[in-house]
């Protein structure tokens, strides 16, 4: 291509983040730092274009709809895929309902059409898929603008233009896009200096939206590269780099800091999920580099690919995996040698739209394998077979795994593959092929296999690589340095190992609570001198020490039901019970009744107690809790819709509630909010402060500010932590601009997070698949964090605290549940039975929750 525009004139960066990297608000803060690096090392003239997925999960959530509306009704599935963009906005401080309220309605009216035409057309489905995307980006525009960032909306489909019209399945769910230089389209943007687009979704010419198939935003990127003519491609994903194999399957993968487009282009084929398998053709076309870096580390450098490989020795580079292929034998028994047979046979696949990916032949024998292919049914299948068996005998095999081997030459090494395949002795290769490129020597074998030879493959053959050009650190060991950089002190948990190893259960499990980091992070709460007042929320852990020891640090209570306040009485006989705040959530009347009576602060979150039961609240004084449902940075404090959450009054029923309390004769002494858990942004408690500070303007009697809670504490020692003396300057401004209210806060995990531990001592390890598996005495029935919400908890092995990692592992526990995961890909020391396990920051919402589930008593509980 000599036409195409040299690199030195070139002005955009393409970046691309996919599910994961846009899934979380704070995300958004990396990705706007990347932009805006872009953009000022490119000053001037440069220009970003970001092309983003959908939030992690959701497209699988919306592939997975039609299938369950036609079973039954699909509600509360909309209603969890809704929740986790408005999840995502409540944290932010944006308004999810507004915001979202048009790709909201698409996605209802579609479900109730599935529902009612008992049908769901491959257009439909393509409509539904295209959401994800959607309602991403109308959260990434405004969390960029949140980030000081002024970005052009583009909708992909109006500048991606379907390269088929095929009605067919692929033509919805898998179509590509005409590439080459788009003068149009660079004009078009030729204004903007940041762009923000949806990957995977196009449209054709009958003005329908259609998908690039799953995975497809990397091709998406690619194709925007290519017709933006960019300097460079940085597709930004959870892991950072192309590796030698799948870092998460296999603990001593590579990675890969340079390669050619044909070997990445290989390995993405050949199964490789981290880029898609049609991203670098169009790439490769524009002459434009493509990147692949990790998001959750951005400092790390990556893969770099390009027309040159980092290295051109006959070398291999990766094993990858392809799971689901489908294997088609075809006997010719006597046929093989007639002119013509193959073309005969090869004509079926075609008549029938089944695309062929390997094949091998023999004297009398031809076998394929099918690509994978979700729309591929048992009717087509049948029609192959009986067109088929006009030619020869045909045997059809699902559920195979082709294993290949990716590099350049590796004809030149084959003889080195076979002790790695001797395990192979007893069981089937079903087919073996080697491209002609090559490139790639592939095996397909049983599913149940494929993995196993994998991890040996690569054992053997990849692992042991020196470093180089080609070779960087392993997936262990770059664990290891982001473990070894310690962004904290010691915890407690390592310094007190010795006394934990000793009190550690021999059965099921112990939560161990220690009393001085209760105290300390009690303490730290207890001096934000911006805060007049800290009530700790016992939900979080309502064991009497742990309220004691809090109670001694100055904090009250925060309570939201008769049976906390019990539990206060029980421990605190004398409380005095302006101690005590309580925030109930749809609680019946005696409830409220029973709390005016003992005289605790009182916190009101809907509109019913004050309009229903108003002879309760006479003369009482009372708290409203409302939903922050605005952008940060505006001004109106009146909503005319706000969403519709189970806490807190809408903005727009917050004149009502007035006058309702105002009828009742009671008197509104303060507002509260809290908008959402986990937050390390120190500015957040300010920010909800001035929006309830907006909304006290209509009320006369105001004087407190309940920030709420949410203080988030790091998951892991690199895992950024909140800093509460910035928390203390950011909420001293707000004292500072409205002097006449107190400011109160509801920490609930703070206090206590990261004084617990769960010990359990290791009943067995499972080697299965390339998967090792450490069991626990006890699971999520003590702990139920990580099946329930995704939590990530540290994870140690107490016994051999100063051992290496020596491989990653999935530590479960022994309850009969899948979900029954307490962390997944854990970098561990050889364990065996007996160790004893620690899992960190469990001193929240892990004992209180805890269950008898598969009647398993859950662990018990120490203080230390
Ligand atoms: P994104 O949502 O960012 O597009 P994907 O989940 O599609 O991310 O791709 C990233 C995942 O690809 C990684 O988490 C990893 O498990 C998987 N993967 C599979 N093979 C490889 C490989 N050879 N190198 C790197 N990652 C791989
Ligand atoms: N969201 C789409 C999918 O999950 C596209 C992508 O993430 O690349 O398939
Ligand atoms: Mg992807």
């Amino acid at each position: 291509m000599t036409d195409q525009t040299p690199h030195a004139n070139r002005v955009w960066t393409v970046l691309k983040f996919g599910g994961t990297s846009v899934a979380k608000p704070e995300n958004w803060a990396v990705i706007a730092k990347l932009a805006k690096a872009r953009l000022k090392q490119d000053k001037p003239g440069g220009k970003v274009l970001i092309v983003h997925s959908a939030l992690s999960g959701v497209s699988n959530r919306l592939e997975a709809l039609p299938d369950l509306a036609l079973k039954g009704d699909v509600s509360p599935e909309i209603a969890a895929i809704k929740a986790v963009h408005l999840d995502f906005a409540e944290s932010a401080l944006l308004d999810g309902a507004t915001l979202l309220a048009e790709p909201f309605e698409i996605l209802d009216r579609l479900a109730a059409g599935i529902a009612l035409v008992r049908e769901a057309s491959p257009r439909v489905r393509a409509e539904l898929l295209a959401l994800g995307e959607q309602m991403a980006s109308r959260l990434g525009m405004e969390r960029l603008r949140q980030e000081g960032l002024s970005p052009v909306f583009l909708d992909a489909r109006d500048a991606l233009k379907a390269a088929s019209d095929s009605a067919d399945p692929s033509g919805y769910l898998s179509n590509s896009v005409i590439d080459g230089a788009d003068p149009e389209l660079q004009a078009q943007l030729g204004h903007a200096e940041l762009v923000l687009t949806q990957g995977f979704i196009a449209r054709n010419s009958r003005d329908e939206t259609v998908l690039l198939g799953r995975g497809g935003s990397d091709t998406s990127a690619a194709y925007f590269a290519n017709k933006l003519e960019a300097k460079k491609l940085e597709i930004w994903t959870d892991v950072p780099g192309l590796f030698s194999a799948d870092p998460r399957l296999t603990e001593g993968a590579r990675l890969l800091q340079a390669l050619s487009y044909d070997e990445a282009q290989e390995i993405a084929t050949m199964g490789g999920k981290v880029l898609h398998p049609r991203c670098i053709g169009p790439a490769r076309r524009a002459n434009v580099p493509v990147e692949v870096r990790s998001t959750l580390r951005p400092d790390l450098a990556g893969t770099l690919i390009t027309a040159k490989p980092g290295d051109d020795a006959p070398q291999l580079k990766a094993v990858s995996v392809k799971s689901g292929v489908r294997i088609v034998a075809m006997e010719g028994a006597g046929m093989w040698r007639q002119a013509g047979f193959l073309a005969d046979v090869f004509a079926c696949f075609k008549e029938c739209g089944v695309s062929v990916d390997l094949v091998s032949t023999s004297e009398t024998n031809v076998t394929v394998s099918l690509d994978p292919d979700p729309s591929l049914d048992q009717a087509r299948l049948d029609a192959l077979r009986a067109r088929l068996e006009r030619f020869c005998r045909v045997k059809i095999m699902d559920d195979g795994a082709a294993v290949s081997l990716v590099g350049y030459g590796v004809r030149r090494i084959l003889h080195k593959l076979a002790p790695a395949l001797e395990m192979f002795q007893d069981k089937p290769i079903r087919l073996v092929s080697q491209a002609a490129n090559d490139l790639n020597f592939t095996v397909v074998v049983d599913a149940s296999e494929g993995r196993a030879l994998a991890a040996r493959l690569h054992e053997e053959l990849i692992a042991p690589a020196p470093a180089g050009p080609v070779f960087g650190p392993s997936w262990a060991e770059l664990n290891e340095t982001a473990s070894s950089t310690p962004a904290r002190p010691d915890p407690w948990w390592v310094t007190k190992r010795e006394q934990l190893i000793e009190i550690a259960p021999q059965t099921g499990g112990r939560y161990v609570y220690d009393r001085d980091t209760i105290k300390a992070r009690a303490a730290a709460v207890a001096n934000i001198k911006s805060v007049n007042r800290a009530f700790y929320a016992m939900k979080a852990n309502p064991h009497p020490e742990v309220l004691k020891t809090i109670f001694e640090a100055g904090l009250g209570f925060e309570c939201v039901s008769p049976g906390e306040l019990m539990r206060l009485k029980d421990t605190f006989p004398d409380l005095d019970p302006k101690k005590v705040l309580f925030t109930p959530n749809f609680a019946a009347r005696h409830e409220y009744a029973a709390a005016i009576q003992l005289g605790t602060n009182l916190t009101i979150d809907g509109l019913h107690p004050l309009v229903e039961w108003p002879e309760l609240f006479k003369g009482a004084e009372v708290i409203l809790r409302i939903n922050p449902d605005r952008p940060r940075g505006h001004h109106q404090h009146v909503q005319t819709a706000g969403p519709k959450a189970k806490f807190g009054i809408p903005l727009d029923q917050l004149d009502a509630a007035r006058e309702a309390a105002d009828k009742a004769g009671a008197t509104v002494i303060g507002l509260h909010a809290h908008a959402g858990s986990g937050v390390v942004e120190a500015g957040h408690w300010r920010e909800i402060g001035a929006i309830l500070a907006r909304a006290a303007e209509d009320f006369s009697d105001i004087r407190i500010l309940n920030v709420g809670g949410g203080l988030g504490v790091p998951e892991s020692a690199e895992a950024p932590a909140l800093d509460l003396a910035l928390v203390d300057a950011e909420l001293a401004k707000l004292k500072q601009a409205l002097p006449d209210y107190e400011i109160w806060m509801e920490p609930g995990r703070y206090p206590v997070a990261e004084s617990g531990v769960l010990l359990s001592a290791v009943t067995q390890v499972k080697h299965a698949f390339g998967t090792r598996f450490i069991g626990l005495g006890t699971g999520m029935n003590s702990l139920i964090r990580p099946a329930l919400y995704g939590a990530r908890h540290e994870i140690v092995n107490l016994s051999r605290y100063d051992a290496d990692g020596t491989g990653m592992a999935s530590i479960v526990g022994p309850i009969c549940e899948s979900a029954d995961l307490l962390g997944a890909d854990r970098l561990m020391p050889d364990t065996t039975e007996g160790d004893v396990i620690a899992i960190a920051e469990a001193g929240a919402y892990g004992a209180v929750m805890s269950s008898r589930y598969n009647l398993r008593e859950p662990a018990d509980e120490v203080v230390i």
